[in-house]
């Protein structure tokens, strides 16, 4: 087992662009597991399976193979032998892999991947229950979070960024929606590990949440 870093928490909270740096700081590699949920939503999609039949899920499920590499440092996921990481950053996936990360067919499949990686070498893992479920023995745990609105905002200066039109208050409703499926699931719902740190980072710039975790992390694992 390496060392390694579980970052959980909602949404459009920063996760990714804060694990993306502090791996790089560290020499760990940066372990996306929502692109992996992502990745199972895509199968879904093109294939017309229903998100809420779970029968037709489990099936899916077993058709589906999924590995990650890295690619310049950056990770690339690779559905049934094919490089699907262009694909995975649309509303539409986000949707489907919030819908579809509730069951235990998918969970335990991505979950067994995510340990593997870990067992491996040194990570610093983003997602929902890394710290609770994935990696219950992770060297450092933090609960990343911000206001809705603070959220809600990010997304939409992102989207703007890239040109495209949106609303935000649509932004605003779709992430509360995403919360409360996370949130509320039966298996693995998002919640802060006991021994976790909380920080949030609503009034945070980036490289004050960088400068907070390697506190953490220096308190934790120094
Ligand atoms: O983090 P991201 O938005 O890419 O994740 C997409 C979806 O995948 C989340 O809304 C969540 O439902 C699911 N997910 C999860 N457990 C993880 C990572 C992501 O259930 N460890």
């Amino acid at each position: 087992m390496g060392n390694s870093i579980a970052i959980d928490g909602p949404a459009g909270a920063g996760k990714s662009t804060i694990a993306k740096l502090l791996s790089k700081e560290m020499g760990y590699i940066y372990v996306d597991t929502g692109a992996m949920y992502r990745a199972i939503a895509v199968y879904f999609a093109q294939n017309n399976i229903n998100p809420d039949d779970e029968d037709e899920i489990n099936s899916a499920v077993e058709n589906v193979d999924i590995t990650i590499r890295y690619e310049d440092g950056v990770q690339q996921v690779i559905l049934n032998g094919v490089n699907v990481t262009g694909l995975l950053r649309t509303e539409q996936i986000g949707n489907m892999a919030s819908k579809t990360s509730k069951y235990g067919a998918v969970r335990s499949k991505l979950v067994d991947l995510q340990r593997k990686i870990a067992e491996n070498a040194d990570v610093v893992m983003d997602g929902r229950d890394i710290g609770t479920t994935v990696l219950p023995n992770a060297t450092v745990k933090i609960y990343l979070t911000a206001s809705c609105d603070a959220r809600a905002g990010r997304r939409f200066d992102e989207l703007v960024a890239k040109g495209e039109q949106c609303d935000l208050e649509a932004i605003k409703k779709d992430i509360e929606a995403r919360d409360y499926q996370d949130m509320h699931r039966s298996i693995s719902p998002l919640k802060q590990a006991d021994d976790a740190v909380l920080v949030d980072t609503s009034e945070m710039s980036i490289e004050q949440v960088i400068v907070r975790l390697k506190e953490i992390i220096n308190e934790k694992a120094g």
